[in-house]
């Protein structure tokens, strides 16, 4: 049985005043959730949000992490890093980073596996442009991605696999229920071809683009959609609702 994981993405929003009064004012209202939580943060909030989500079932991650343990890497956050302030996640390979920093599949996969050799579970990113979706490549898209991104992993079950279609994130235009499970049907199936049946069956994936407290129970219906990577909606008591989309809705 896959537990369902719903990880908020900060990107380069809060501080850590705004952040851990968040998380404080978010912390009972999810203390009952069935799935897994985390907030991955900026760096610098780390230590903060490490403090203020003590006690409570909340984890924190980081939005990046660099594979080398140490070194002339300015800019970069190293495994040992974030494991001294107990950070159970890093999402790898984010389509900001893609489109911004040019990060390429090849840094993926050494972030993943750097994450994975330090004992934490990497969320790794993937998802067509909308002009790669118009020109029917999705599938040979995220095939590629897959590949070189998670070439060599040796045990494909520590890692989360966030399937984010670009034009989706951001954007306000989340993708269909049925777009969206037909892609993560396909990754689970690419994972079962390139790993294992069995370790398909046992990955966890996650949709993200868009989704909010009004569209987040559809998506979740969904037999292979198994949490969500929320942006926007992360950034407000509107996560809660998201966390809870397994119960009855709390305002309308
Ligand atoms: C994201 O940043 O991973 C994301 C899905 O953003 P949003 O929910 O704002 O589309």
């Amino acid at each position: 049985m896959r537990k369902p994981f719903i990880a908020g993405n900060w990107k380069m929003h809060m501080t850590a005043e705004t952040g851990a009064a968040l998380i404080k004012e978010l912390a009972p209202l999810v203390k009952d959730a069935n799935c897994d939580v985390a907030f991955c943060v900026p760096a610098i909030l780390i230590p903060a949000m490490t403090e203020a989500a003590k006690g409570t079932n909340i984890a924190i991650g980081a939005e990046n992490v660099h594979w080398e343990k140490e070194g002339a890497y300015t800019g970069e956050i190293s495994c040992d890093m974030l494991l001294e302030y107990g950070v159970k996640y890093a999402i790898v390979g984010h389509s900001e980073r893609r489109q911004y920093f040019g990060e390429t599949d090849l840094g993926v996969n050494k972030r993943a596996k750097a994450a994975l050799a330090a004992g934490i579970t990497p969320i790794v990113c993937v998802g067509e442009t909308l002009a790669e979706r118009l020109a029917g490549s999705t599938e040979a898209v995220i095939r590629e991605q897959m590949e070189v991104g998670l070439a060599e992993i040796e045990d494909i079950t520590k890692v989360v696999i966030a399937y984010e279609p670009v034009w989706a994130i951001g954007t306000g235009v989340v993708a269909t229920n049925e777009q969206a499970e037909e892609t993560i049907a396909f990754i689970r199936s690419e994972i079962g071809r390139i790993f294992c049946p069995k370790c398909a069956e046992n990955v966890i994936i996650q949709y993200g683009g868009s989704m909010n407290a009004a569209n987040c129970r559809g998506l979740m219906a969904q037999p292979d959609i198994d949490g969500g990577l929320i942006g926007g909606a992360s950034l407000t008591k509107d996560f809660a609702e998201i966390v809870n989309y397994d119960k009855p809705r709390t305002n309308g």
